[in-house]
């Protein structure tokens, strides 16, 4: 037994779990690729060049992909690096992502927040930073594209603290910038890292006393030397000191300055996160804190994904492991439907190829072959009858009106509609008024899926017609009286029959709760 217990402890710490979080274009796809180099990627869930380059693509399950030349799904990528095991959660990083994406951060036990450096804190950036505020995991942030002339340092650390609400540290600090630059200052190790030669080809290091070293200034000049004692002295001054326990709490942002694609920073940046970033943290459940050391297996669904493969049409669920030892036909309790199950089918993805795996450990993430008996949220247990927390949903910003094309099809539209709904596909809504049907997602691509499944599983040609709603807000209010929403809103139920009315803006939304002190208006599900 004590042996047991002893490896998991030992492959529990050496796990690191985390997803990159980023606006479109600031580089999230070269970063990644440069990370996997270090490692020399042993496992990656598609391919990190899939989305960009259609042609080569080894991850277009769907024809959606194909069309579109994007990962419909987040995949999982998986690397060692200096005795670590690394698995990083891809989050599609293109505009049309969807509440998988958000789920997805349930996964990660810390968050790489990545900026660009000329365009700063970006719109997809600040939701997906919110949903891992809600959680509060680490973020660890890498400003980018230091190559290019961008916003000053000072200038970014105050946009990220007004904009996302979170206070930064700088751990280096950039020489120069733009053409200019010419390297970093490492604050915790007091090194500079320089580039050499013309074409930035190489990187010196060189260990100092402080940022007042003379060497720096035989190395970098004069100018950019005086430039960075200025900017260092007001750092030591009126900056936030490094708090571990800040940081561990996503109350401070450690922030590294580097260039992805000219591979400057990437490589500080991950020795520095493996360090400080948090090993797989237990989750809760109905019976309390599951450890990931506790010896039973346990582990929760996070993500469906339909239609790897066409030519199966299976699906895969994606388990997240938060405890004990996973074997290859290992039996354990599908807690909802209370049966046990043989998981001999668990499988890592590498390109097009399935590689099945024989063993994992909490941290990491598995695809579980699903003959549809898997729901998001679901726990697997060995122990007894835990649940983990349930899955959050997400407040829908876009909403279409749904009908069948063919009234004759009305049985497998409402049975394609459930099941999707219960899949977590997207969000259904009935008006209370005529009884429509709405859908509500978060990201366009949703909706296209829908379409796409409605057709290929269920047989179903439907229509949508997008509404001029932005916002689904939950009411709660003693007596619900739909009159009060008609102007630039409407009344409509989910499918547990809450109350939920869909704004068409803000002003319409302010209004209404001014206007109606006793009701609550909630951004999901009471
Ligand atoms: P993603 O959409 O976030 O995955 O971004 P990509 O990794 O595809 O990068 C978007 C563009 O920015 C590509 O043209 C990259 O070559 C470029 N890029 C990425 N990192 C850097 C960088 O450090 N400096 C510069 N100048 N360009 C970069």
């Amino acid at each position: 037994m004590g042996k047991t217990v002893d490896e998991l402890q030992s492959e529990v710490d050496k796990r690191r779990t985390f997803a990159i979080i980023s606006h479109p274009d600031a580089g999230k796809t070269t970063l990644t690729e440069k990370l996997l180099l270090f490692g020399g990627a042993i496992r990656l869930a598609g391919s990190v060049k899939a989305r960009k380059a259609s042609k080569h693509a080894t991850s277009d399950w769907m024809e959606i992909e194909k069309q579109r030349g994007i990962s419909v799904t987040s995949s999982v990528m998986q690397f060692d690096y200096k005795g670590h095991r690394i698995n990083i959660l891809d989050t599609p990083g293109h505009q049309d992502f969807s509440e998988d994406t958000y789920r997805t951060l349930t996964a990660a036990d810390s968050a790489v927040m990545l900026i660009d450096v000329a365009k700063g804190v970006e719109a997809q950036t600040i939701k997906l930073f919110q949903v891992c505020a809600k959680r509060g995991i680490p973020i660890f942030t890498f400003i980018n594209k230091l190559d290019r002339e961008g916003r000053s340092p000072f200038d970014l650390m105050e946009e990220i603290e007004q904009v996302l609400g979170i206070r930064s540290v700088p751990m280096n600090w950039p020489i120069g910038s733009g053409r200019e630059l010419s390297g970093v200052y490492d604050r915790m190790k007091n090194q500079v890292e320089l580039f050499q030669g013309d074409d930035h080809s190489s990187i010196k290091v060189q260990k100092v006393e402080d940022y007042n070293d003379p060497v720096i200034r035989e190395m970098a000049g004069e100018f950019l030397h005086d430039q960075l004692c200025q900017d260092l002295e007001l750092l030591d001054v009126a900056g936030d000191p490094f708090d571990f326990e800040k940081v561990l709490k996503g109350e401070l942002t450690p922030v590294f300055f580097g260039s992805a694609v000219n591979n400057f920073g990437v490589q500080t940046f991950l020795e520095n996160f493996l360090q400080l970033a948090p090993k797989p943290e237990p989750r809760r459940s109905t019976a309390g804190l599951v450890q990931p050391t506790d010896e039973k297996f346990s582990g929760y669904v996070f993500k469906i994904q339909a239609n790897m493969n066409p030519a199966h049409r299976d699906r895969i669920a994606f388990l997240r492991i938060v405890s004990g030892k996973f074997e290859r036909g290992m039996s354990v309790k599908h807690i909802r439907i209370g049966k046990d199950i043989k998981l001999s089918q668990p499988q890592q993805f590498l390109a097009q190829d399935r590689d099945i795996v024989q063993e994992a450990y909490p941290g990491d993430i598995i695809g579980l072959f699903d003959p549809g008996i898997f729901r998001i949220g679901d726990s697997l247990s060995q122990s007894g009858d835990i649940q983990f927390d349930e899955m959050p949903t997400f407040s829908p910003e876009l909403f279409a009106k749904v009908t069948v094309k063919n009234a004759l099809k009305h049985k497998q539209f409402q049975k394609g509609i459930d099941q999707l709904t219960e899949e977590g596909t997207i969000q259904v809504f009935r008006t209370v008024s005529f009884d429509e049907m709405i859908l509500g997602v978060v990201g366009q691509l949703q909706f296209e899926v829908f379409q796409y499944r409605m057709k290929a599983e269920y047989g179903v040609d439907v229509l949508l017609q997008r509404m001029p709603y932005q916002f689904a807000r939950w009411l709660v209010d003693e007596k619900v009286d739909p009159s009060k929403f008609r102007i630039n809103s409407t009344l409509v139920k989910d499918k547990k029959d809450n109350y939920v009315v869909l704004f068409e803006n803000e002003y319409a939304m302010r209004t209404a709760v001014d206007k109606n002190p006793t009701a609550k208006f909630l951004e999901t599900a009471p």
